[in-house]
């Protein structure tokens, strides 16, 4: 243990060696904040403490699987298989399943997706005949989402007359039957939404002191990551548990708090000394995963922010290079310039596609970053978008299977009821609904019962019905006996939904039956793993709840060679070499929404401090003159974040295209004397920028869009010294990033020409001379 402890610095090793007592650690991003609570867990175990006694909570569940790995690395993996580990959803939807009958909830009872929770507010909105212009689904969602997370419940909604008003004054007065609607069919339906599983434990704690002391007992030791993004209804649950020990440490970073717009309070972290006696407070100031300059703009850039801690961080680490800005005149140019980019730093450095990473404000940003990627043949890999398990033909058969662990599962049964087609239309679903509402009763117990319920359904419908509860049935059968994967197999084929698949010939049809295929791969996988955790129940319900909470980042392992794309906030603790922060313009990041108040602004300028320090190498901050933004071609201007920062650390870079000649000015500031203030920001120079590489004019924002074209030389072109040269076999060369090598062989011709290398350090590689900058010596 000694050995680990001593690959921390001072500041570090402290609250890994300060056993027990509350503790906060607030430090900036990249110091080691993750490691230390990795380690501090290790340290616990070696001193004794039992690993059921200690709770860790991530922001991912891949997180959580990662520090699980580098404790077991550590302590033994049969000790560290006993953590409690995950994400605050996933181990508290472990604990509901096993304390539900108390909540009147099936042990067995599903979790509700995004999907499904929207799919049933729309349902309701449409049985109350609401609009649903004015009941947007997904907004009301929202709301009741934010109720859950502040612990309102629909008793605590109707006892609230501002909370009514309010919802009045938006227009929806009748929000709160639709509160009650839902939660009540979800109970109906043996369901909980991922909220429920925050709200429903804190019930659990509160109502149940001696459930709180079981689990209080049990988790003596709790540590708790990214702290500063916990919300109200996280923060309730922390508290509880750790009351009766104490035993608490909690680490963050009040600068990357940002996802205040889904109910996170910062208040968790500055209040933390006042919820506990004796806090010990511990700051890191040294930053071990970016380059100076990285580290310096980033530091330049949240030092805007008014609200925030004190807080210093540095690095030892070398200068690297400056943080490159590059503008361009449409989207898709900009995307043509990340991917040539990537394409030439791997040939350059021979580097992974996995060591670097796209990061955007906005999903909608992906597309021409995506189709600038194909056409380079690069790799990548989207996070965030619509995750595996939520594909067409992927959650058809999980509702199935949904149905055979829950048959009470409402959005599942409305789902496959009638696919694949077996005649069960809509009427009759609509008939069934309004039954098992009035019954208070599931829909499938209604379609059990269907003889003796007058529903004026012909004997044919009758039938069809009763043969899907037959078949569900049996389904749940084959469960009781065989594993998970069988009967996946056999749900697949008895239901007809790979028939289906194969009927359909296309290249899609034939992908979403390979995916069917990567579930069951998946599902094999599961059961493998299962095998060697203690105590696992039915392999099933195990899956479906891990499917359940799944985001696509735990499904990374990270053997992947892939670029990443994805938003900041899901980049959020992650970290690549190489790092394009793309899109940094005005109302796209900051985003719009986010203008009218101080704090809105200073969250995404947090959010942009979180961007910047994923990079360990390089970073890049790229942006647009114009892009397409809602079906239409909008100008912008560059983001008041690149001005913010510390020019030094700056390094502005262009190619040009065809492109830039058809730019047409949109503004001119000369003429309109009388131009609002807020477009005149950048009419200064942008900082850092060197005037002479762009003529002898300062840089402003109206007059960058009137700037000449450059006559520099695309980088392709300025990389490109050797490759028609006469270098030769034998040649002793100096590469950039590999140092000193001797030429091996050579290959190919012109452009394509190639050298195999023996370097003295790394061994041989394969270079493309265009690319390599090599220097004979
Ligand atoms: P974030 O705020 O982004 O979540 P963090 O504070 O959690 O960052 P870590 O991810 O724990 O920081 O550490 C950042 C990087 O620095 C990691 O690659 C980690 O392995 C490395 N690191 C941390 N401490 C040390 C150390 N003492 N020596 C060497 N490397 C370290
Ligand atoms: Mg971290």
């Amino acid at each position: 243990m000694q050995r680990y402890i001593s690959q921390l610095n001072e500041a570090q090793q402290l609250p890994v060696l300060q056993k027990d007592g509350p503790m906060i650690i607030i430090a900036g991003a990249g110091s080691g904040k993750t490691r230390v609570l990795t380690m501090r867990i290790a340290y616990l175990m070696s001193q004794g403490v039992d690993a059921f006694n200690i709770l860790a909570l991530t922001f991912t569940n891949k997180a959580a699987r990662e520090m699980k790995k580098r404790i077991a690395d550590i302590v033994g993996s049969n000790e560290a298989k006993n953590l409690w580990m995950g994400t605050f959803h996933s181990v508290f939807a472990r604990i509901l399943r096993s304390e539900s009958d108390k909540l009147g909830f099936p042990s067995n009872f599903t979790i509700y997706d995004t999907q499904d929770s929207v799919r049933l507010i729309s349902a309701i909105i449409k049985e109350m005949q609401l609009d649903k212009e004015v009941y947007k689904p997904k907004q009301v969602l929202g709301r009741i989402s934010s109720y859950k997370n502040s612990l309102i419940t629909v008793k605590a909604y109707f006892n609230n007359p501002e909370l009514q008003e309010q919802d009045a004054m938006s227009k929806k007065p009748r929000l709160g039957e639709v509160y009650a609607n839902y939660v009540d069919r979800c109970f109906k339906a043996g369901a909980m939404d991922f909220d429920d599983l925050l709200l429903k434990t804190n019930e659990l704690l509160n109502r149940f002191p001696d459930v709180l002391a079981k689990y209080q007992d049990r988790f003596r030791y709790i540590m708790v990551d990214e702290y500063q993004d916990t919300n109200h209804s996280q923060y309730l649950i922390v508290r509880a548990l750790s009351d009766r020990f104490q035993n608490i440490c909690v680490v963050g970073d009040d600068a990357q708090s940002i996802y205040a717009f889904r109910g996170a309070n910062i208040n968790n972290i500055l209040n933390f000394q006042k919820d506990y006696d004796h806090v010990k407070t511990y700051r890191l100031e040294q930053n071990y995963r970016s380059t100076k300059n990285i580290v310096e703009a980033a530091n330049s850039i949240i030092d805007k922010n008014k609200t925030k801690l004190d807080k210093v961080v540095w690095t030892a680490n070398d200068f690297g290079p400056k943080v490159k800005v590059h503008r361009s005149i449409t989207d898709g140019e900009e995307g043509r310039f990340v991917a040539g980019e990537i394409f030439e730093q791997k040939m350059r450095n021979q580097l992974r596609n996995n060591q670097f990473a796209i990061l955007y404000r906005t999903n909608a940003q992906s597309r021409a970053m995506e189709d600038a990627l194909r056409k380079r043949d690069i790799p990548y890999r989207i996070y965030g978008g619509l995750s595996f398990y939520q594909r067409k033909e992927i959650k058809d058969i999980l509702c199935y299977l949904r149905l055979v662990i829950n048959p009470k599962d409402e959005e599942a049964l409305i789902r496959v009821i009638n696919y694949p087609h077996r005649g069960i239309g809509e009427t009759t679903v609509e008939k069934l609904t309004i039954a098992a509402n009035h019954y208070k009763r599931s829909i499938f117990e209604v379609m059990e019962h269907i003889e003796k319920i007058d529903l004026k359904l012909n004997s044919g419908t009758k039938q069809k019905l009763q043969d899907f509860v037959t078949m569900i049935k049996s389904f749940q059968i084959i469960n009781e006996t065989q594993d998970a994967y069988y009967l996946t197999d056999h749900v697949a084929k008895k239901t007809g939904l790979i028939q289906e698949l194969k009927k359909d010939g296309t290249p899609e049809g034939i992908a979403r039956i390979e995916n069917i295929e990567v579930l069951m791969g998946g599902i094999k996988d599961f059961i493998e793993g299962q095998k060697e955790i203690d105590g696992a129940r039915g392999a099933l319900s195990e899956f479906l709840e891990d499917v359940a909470l799944a985001t696509d980042l735990d499904n990374d392992t990270g053997d992947d060679d892939r670029v990443a794309l994805m938003t900041i906030h899901l980049a959020k603790g992650l970290e690549f070499p190489y790092v394009f922060v793309v899109g940094m313009e005005e109302d796209l990041f900051p985003s719009a929404m986010s203008l009218n108040t101080r704090s809105e602004l200073e969250e995404e300028r947090r959010l942009f401090y979180v961007a910047l320090t994923r990079a360990e190498h390089q970073a890049y901050l790229t942006y647009a003159q114009s892009r397409y933004r809602w079906g239409k071609l909008t100008d912008s201007e560059p983001s008041r974040f690149i001005e913010e920062i510390e020019s030094s650390y700056l390094e502005y870079i262009n190619v040009g295209g065809p492109e830039r000649y058809q730019y047409k000015p949109m503004m001119d500031i000369d003429i309109f004397g009388d131009v609002d203030k807020s477009k005149l920001r950048l009419s200064k120079p942008i900082a850092g920028t060197p005037p002479k590489k762009y003529g002898d004019e300062p840089i402003s924002a109206v007059n960058i869009r009137k700037l000449k074209p450059m006559s520099s030389k695309a980088p392709s072109q300025e990389a490109s010294n050797l490759f028609d040269s006469k270098l030769t076999v034998g040649n002793i060369v100096m590469h950039e990033r590999f140092g000193k090598g001797e030429v091996m062989s050579l290959e190919g011709v012109g452009s394509d020409k190639k050298a195999e290398i023996r370097f003295e350090v790394g061994g041989i590689k394969k270079l493309l001379l265009k690319f390599a900058k090599l220097q004979v010596i």
